[in-house]
């Protein structure tokens, strides 16, 4: 089979593209649907944590978040992101697919590269955006813009400030002013994209849209009809559509302006509703002997979680989640405190307890987690036995209609054995069954409701988009991953990506 080696490259990266949405509405999404049929691949796996970050990372790396060693996951009790500030980004630098590209002589431009901030040099152009934005009120942030090289700026009149969506929640009564100054952001990005696709020499061209997830996370409850807690037909129903609609749009874009470049499309995960069952999986190490509660803790997590009921119930029922938000946003004292009552790492003796739950994964009630054991209580010797005796409790944890909860668990070594593997995984990780979470409570029941399911009803899924076009080449297998990305986009440039050491690889076969 001939095959055209060096192929200009277009790599559309759409942050929590779901591929269930664009195949349920595919009628209204022309572009996409045609790439569907087009495309050899379509569904791709993220990694474990499914969280922006650290799949990001994996698609700029081709490597397991073990081996990328970046983590982070944006947490509402971190309105700082004093956590992603302490993220070290440094080793990551030249070893992503656009660096090893150029390192071949490709020109690439790469626009709004997430986390990757300040731009690098280059062979090619960078327009970044910092990840530490500043929210200048309910609805929006400032962004600080990195460009290079600098005469770039001036070219294409490139601000030195971006106006950002704010991530949190705008209260319902702002939710569709938000969403709507999302769409003239990401518009108002694409223009910049576009002018530098069409004018300038490249290779490899790279643009990322990061706003899809964020209005999905708040919005998801308004147009997934099966959702448990969808209102019936709102002005909120089609935003998220309209957003898919909005992206269709722009890929035709591309598409017109460079019909016979490979295109990909590409997110890094896929959306969901987010579960509104929760387990209390402390509560339940509680019971099985691993956690202790504080002296008085009993009583405190009792209170505690009686407290977060009441105040959570009431606030569904007013309306008045983002008040609370705002509260703890403004408040950093406050902060501290709510993150400890609603963890209830408060009322955990750490001195006694020889298990918890890990908050590597953030506070949120998503049906993945982990658990640590504490090592000051646990010798070499009786850790194996000790992390073998949670895993086969944790493997009888039922549902309360008897079904098993647990979906898989998993020694960290068993997940990828990888060199960060240690500094970014507790010593046990775990799934549960798609329609439950993990909640925070202790000395309570096992099975409660999730409190935040009405400021964020949309989780992220497993399940990403990995569309590829213009390609005549055999595919190596159907079952692609997002660490396949980078070795991809290396293959379809010629670069001999088998001496790179990715975890992933080509999705093509050998010619
Ligand atoms: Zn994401």
């Amino acid at each position: 089979m001939v095959t055209k080696m060096e192929d200009k490259v277009i790599a559309i990266g759409i942050d929590s593209l779901d591929p269930y949405i664009i195949l349920k509405y595919r009628k209204d999404l022309p572009t996409l649907s045609k790439l569907i049929t087009e495309s050899p691949t379509f569904i791709s796996k993220s990694v474990f944590p499914v969280d922006t970050i650290p799949a990001w990372v994996s698609i700029y790396t081709g490597l397991h978040p073990g081996n990328h060693g970046v983590v982070y996951v944006y947490d509402v009790f971190d309105p700082n992101l004093s956590n992603l500030r302490k993220l070290d980004i440094n080793h990551i630098k030249g070893r992503t697919f656009y660096d090893y590209a150029n390192q071949e002589g490709f020109k690439t431009i790469i626009a709004y590269p997430i986390l990757l901030y300040p731009a690098w040099e280059i062979d090619g152009i960078i327009v970044s955006k910092s990840p530490f934005e500043r929210r200048v009120d309910w609805i929006r942030t400032e962004i600080d813009i990195d460009v290079y090289p600098n005469t770039i700026k001036q070219k294409y009149k490139i601000a030195d400030k971006f106006v950002g969506l704010w991530g949190g929640f705008p209260g319902i009564k702002y939710l569709k002013k938000w969403a709507e100054l999302g769409k003239e952001i990401i518009e108002k990005e694409k223009s910049i994209g576009i002018e530098l696709c069409k004018n300038e020499k490249w290779d490899l061209f790279f643009i990322y849209f990061s706003l899809l997830d964020i209005v999905q996370h708040r919005l998801w409850r308004f147009f997934d009809e099966d959702d448990p807690t969808y209102p019936g037909q709102t002005s909120l129903r089609w935003i998220i559509l309209d957003y898919y609609k909005m992206f269709d749009g722009i890929i035709e874009e591309f598409i017109k302006m460079h019909p016979d470049k490979t295109l990909i499309v590409i997110s890094d995960h896929g959306h969901r509703s987010r579960p509104i069952k929760t387990v209390n999986i402390n509560e339940y190490l509680r019971r099985r002997g691993f956690l202790t509660p504080k002296g008085n803790g009993y009583l405190i997590g009792k209170i505690q979680s009686k407290i977060k009921k009441i105040i959570l119930d009431c606030a569904n029922k007013l309306d008045i989640e983002h008040w609370l938000i705002k509260l703890i946003v403004r408040n950093q004292k406050l902060t501290k405190i709510s993150k400890s009552i609603y963890s209830s790492a408060g009322v955990i003796d750490r001195d006694k307890s020889i298990a918890y739950l890990s908050n590597f994964v953030g506070l949120k009630s998503y049906s993945y987690g982990g658990i640590e054991i504490n090592k000051d209580l646990v010798s070499n010797i009786e850790y194996e036995k000790i992390r073998d005796g949670i895993i086969k409790s944790l493997l009888k944890l039922k549902t309360p209609d008897n079904e098993s909860l647990i979906k898989w668990v998993k020694k960290r070594e068993e997940l990828y054995l990888d060199k960060f593997n240690e500094k970014i995984y507790p010593d046990i990780i775990f799934e549960l069954k798609e329609d439950y979470s993990i909640g925070w409570n202790i000395c309570c029941n096992l099975y409660e409701k999730a409190y935040d399911h009405k400021v964020a009803s949309g989780g992220h899924r497993k399940d990403a988009v990995f569309l590829v076009r213009n390609v005549n080449r055999r595919i190596r297998s159907k079952e692609v991953s997002i660490v396949d990305v980078a070795p991809t986009i290396l293959d379809l440039l010629g670069v001999d990506w088998r001496r790179l050491n990715f975890d992933g690889k080509s999705i093509f076969g050998a010619n």
